[in-house]
């Protein structure tokens, strides 16, 4: 499925009607973020929700308020008999930022045709891994760019485990040179996905005094603004103030700003106005947010020391990980690139995402050579005869009348009626590991012609239902091209 590269239009008579109602947004959006942060309020709003928010300073009715409790307002199943125009029109404008933000996901259009493959399967490994509604949050952006080495803030739940601030880079000529150059080569390689890209990781943009200068040159390149994520609102506020102002439109990148704390959150509703953070996301981060703390990184190391709070449930579903990227993770100050993409913290991988190619540049030619030597090394596809099958965790296999079913945490993939699906289930999902070249010669024996067993094989392994992280590790070496 691909999305269009446009920004997707307003729904009829939305797009009018928010300038004039973005102050009644505004009111809106602020009683989710209290509910979503206080737990008072939650209490308070679920007992009187209209005295509640008037207790708050909000203006609101009796109805909105109502109305805004329901669950899963922004739902496709939302049951709306009876919800005031008011909130009905905010629903609108919710539902249609978010496709907006999203609608990079799935683009591969314009990008280098190996880079493009391997993040299509990451969109569809994780779908597999963590579910459909954990993976459509996650936006596989094709890029970050990390401006320091390390991050001042400091969080004890920092799922990337940034280490404390070591060197900034600042945006002298001979570094703005080298940037054009990055900021060009990754947008040859990743097509216009690059939009979704952003300029920190295990980082906080705004420890680099000079990030809205490397901002505004992405934006140039790129025709789109990079979004920003800042902990710092109060340490920076006048460039805080900025970027908040300047986040409005489909072309301004998604302004967010992580919040640490109750008192934090309440200076933000004192300095800013609801209708000034309508197009500014607030990310609750304090203690008791009835949002959850992924466990990766240094959540997960807090969580094993007993010294956390907010840490997801442990099922099947839950996101051990707050990655949201399958691309090139690359570190201006220390020159570096590392291909990466989201997994479950694990022993192997404690931040939540796997390394699966690293390399160190110079200047701009080097880096574009390691952008494209990184996708060469993982173009493995179509998978070599000798290349071992296992089906990947935790999909489990359910023999059904020509084919089979898979069952991953969240949905059933319904696999019928392609020459050998039968065999080729029956031999993989024990799990011994039959090669490619014994499954096919197995469905030989069973009529199947071999181009069509080979197709059928081919098929699973673009649904990424094979295990690839067990095949690296137990299959031959691949030599990659230098
Ligand atoms: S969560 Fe963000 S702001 Fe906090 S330490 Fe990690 S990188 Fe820095």
């Amino acid at each position: 499925m691909t999305f269009p590269l446009d920004p997707i239009p307003a729904p009829p008579g939305i797009a009018a009607a928010d300038q004039a109602l973005r102050p009644a947004f505004g009111q809106m959006k602020r009683f989710g973020e209290w509910y979503l942060a206080c737990p008072d309020f939650r209490a308070a709003a679920q007992l009187d929700p209209a005295g509640t928010a008037d207790r708050y300073g909000l203006e609101l009715t009796g109805a909105e308020a109502r109305a805004l409790l329901l669950r899963d307002l922004l739902g496709d199943d939302a049951d709306l008999d009876g919800v005031p125009d008011t909130v009905l029109a905010f629903r609108e404008h919710q539902r249609h930022l978010f496709l907006n933000a999203n609608r990079w996901r799935c683009v591969g259009e314009g990008a280098d045709p190996r880079f493009r493959a391997w993040r299509q399967y990451q969109v569809e490994r994780c779908e597999i891994e963590f579910g459909l509604l954990v993976n459509s949050q996650i936006a596989h952006a094709p890029a970050a760019v990390e401006l320091q080495q390390g991050c001042s803030v400091g969080c004890w739940f920092c799922g990337v485990s940034a280490p404390a601030l070591d060197s900034t880079v600042r945006y002298t000529p001979e570094v703005a040179r080298l940037w054009t150059d990055v900021v060009a080569a990754l947008h040859q390689m990743c097509g216009p996905a690059l939009a979704s890209g952003f300029l920190y990781w295990a980082t906080d943009p705004l420890d680099n005094p000079d990030y809205e200068r490397f901002l505004a040159a992405w934006e140039e390149r790129v025709g789109h603004a990079a979004q920003t994520t800042t902990a710092q609102p109060f340490r920076h506020l006048d460039r805080v103030r900025a970027l908040v102002a300047r986040s409005r439109g489909p072309h301004a990148g998604t302004m967010r700003i992580s919040v640490l704390s109750l008192p934090v959150l309440r200076r933000l509703f004192t300095t800013f106005t609801p209708a000034e953070l309508l197009d500014t996301e607030l990310v609750m981060q304090m203690p008791d947010a009835s949002t959850h703390l992924s466990r990766a990184g240094r959540a997960a190391n807090a969580e094993a020391n007993r010294g956390a709070s907010r840490i997801e449930a442990d099922d099947d579903s839950a996101a051990r990980t707050i990655a949201c990227a399958s691309g090139f993770l690359v570190n201006m100050a220390a020159r570096t690139v590392r291909m990466i993409t989201p997994c479950h913290a694990s022993q192997e991988w404690p931040d939540g995402y796997r390394v699966v190619g690293e390399g160190s540049f110079a200047d701009g030619a080097e880096f574009r050579g390691l952008l494209g030597r990184l996708a060469a090394g993982q173009a493995l596809r179509p998978l070599p005869g000798q290349a071992r099958l296992r089906l990947r965790p935790p999909l489990r296999y359910e023999p059904a009348f020509e084919g089979f079913d898979l069952h991953t945490v969240s949905h059933r993939l319904r696999l019928r009626s392609r020459p050998g699906l039968a065999v080729i289930g029956e031999m993989v999902a024990p799990g011994a590991g039959p090669s490619v070249d014994e499954v096919i010669a197995r469905c030989a024996d069973d009529g199947v012609p071999p181009g069509q067993a080979r197709a059928t094989i081919d098929m699973l392994d673009a649904h990424a239902v094979f295990d690839d992280q067990w095949r690296m590790r137990t299959g031959p070496a691949v030599t990659v091209p230098g």
